[in-house]
């Protein structure tokens, strides 16, 4: 018997594995990489909303857990994955300076922002209202960490690479038979492929389609995520992913030429180097209505869990909310109604 039948590795399927490596618990995991959002992610964390200046949802206290959980997982991995990466805000007015002057003088807002205007000493930039910085941010090489843990748990004999086909499940009081796996709990992490789930499909994801662009621009030397109307995010090797896009009315996995053309004619603002399009990815972030994680346990069966609803910003959230969940299965601990999924069971 084991403890816990994983489906889904992506960002959230990985933070609640961790839990589960943390706690000594058995598990197998279930992934037919059918959903990409979580690999083709940029991998930034930012505790900042660039667009108005404000802190976003319990970044601070998120920041906290997610940096030491990267670096375990780097640890035991073996594997360079977590940069400090500097983020500049282009500013587009005088207005937009001083509005960020004001958040400086925020209480916490004024820890991560740096309060003077820098300016651009890169070439091949039109920055001439000067960038501001914001602090304690970073990139995670989401798509290496997921690769390589997906080898660990292969060692572990703990992955299988196929489709969980929910229609063969049989949920009894006290575990779960999967195609002759016994197990005391599953969890559901399939990103927005649990629209497909017939346990949890009532839950309000909308998925949102994010695109990116990677481009190749050897003259531009720049060692810093900025962020316009489109984030430019250096790879290394002379590439630079830029993006992404958002787009609620297509959920189509592949990518699009719309896509492309908005990101260059926005990237063509303010780069006035000439560069070249190598590759494009797109994949479906797992959206919520009221934009908050989808965590919990079902109504009618207790031992049938989701962890959902990592819109964005999945690298610092997704570490907390795992423990949350975690802490509240093995423990009892109350789920905040915030993320708990029982805030929508008038809907049900
Ligand atoms: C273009 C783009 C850029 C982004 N940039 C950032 C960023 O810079 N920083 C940031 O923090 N966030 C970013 N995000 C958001 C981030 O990607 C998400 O928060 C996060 O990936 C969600 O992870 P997830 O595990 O919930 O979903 P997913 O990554 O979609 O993972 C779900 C997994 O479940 C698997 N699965 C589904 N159904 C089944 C089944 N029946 N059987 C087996 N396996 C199944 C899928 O194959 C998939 O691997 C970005 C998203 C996009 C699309």
């Amino acid at each position: 018997m084991l403890d816990y039948i994983i489906v889904g590795f992506g960002l959230s399927g990985l933070s609640f594995v961790e839990q589960l490596e943390d706690n000594n618990k058995s598990y197998i995991v279930y992934e037919d990489f059918s959903q990409k959002s979580s690999r083709v992610a940029g991998g930034l964390y930012n505790p900042v909303i660039l667009k108005r200046f404000t802190l976003a949802w319990q970044a601070f206290e998120q920041l906290k857990v997610a940096i030491p959980f990267y670096q375990n997982i780097q640890k035991k991995l073996q594997q360079p994955l977590i940069s400090d990466l500097p983020v500049m805000r282009r500013f587009n007015s005088v207005e937009e300076q001083n509005s960020w002057f004001e958040a400086c003088d925020k209480p916490i807002l004024g820890q991560l922002l740096s309060p003077e205007l820098i300016h651009n000493t890169t070439e091949g930039l039109d920055i001439p209202f000067h960038y501001g910085e914001v602090k304690c941010t970073g990139k995670i090489d989401i798509y290496t960490m997921l690769s390589s843990y997906i080898e660990y748990l292969k060692k572990k004999d703990a992955v299988i690479n196929e489709s969980f086909e929910y229609s063969k499940m049989l949920v009894k009081d006290k575990f779960v038979e999967y195609k002759g796996i016994k197990s005391k709990r599953v969890l559901f992490a399939e990103g927005y492929g649990m629209i497909n789930n017939p346990f949890f499909n009532h839950l309000p994801i909308y998925g949102n389609k994010g695109e990116y662009i990677i481009i190749k621009c050897e003259a531009l030397k720049l060692q810093k995520a900025i962020k316009s109307s489109v984030f430019i995010i250096p790879l290394g090797d002379d590439l630079y992913k830029v993006g992404a896009t958002y787009a609620n009315d297509d959920k189509t996995p592949e990518v699009t030429t719309a896509a492309r053309e908005e990101l260059q004619r926005k990237l063509n603002q303010f780069l006035t180097i000439p560069y070249k399009v190598v590759d494009q990815v797109a994949g479906i972030r797992p959206t919520v209505r009221d934009r908050r994680p989808l965590i919990g346990t079902h109504t009618d069966y207790q031992n049938i869990h989701v962890l959902n609803g990592l819109g964005s910003r999945g690298i610092l959230i997704g570490p907390t909310i795992a423990k949350r969940l975690y802490n509240h299965i093995e423990k009892g601990a109350s789920l905040n109604q915030e993320v708990d999924i029982k805030r929508f069971d008038a809907n049900l």
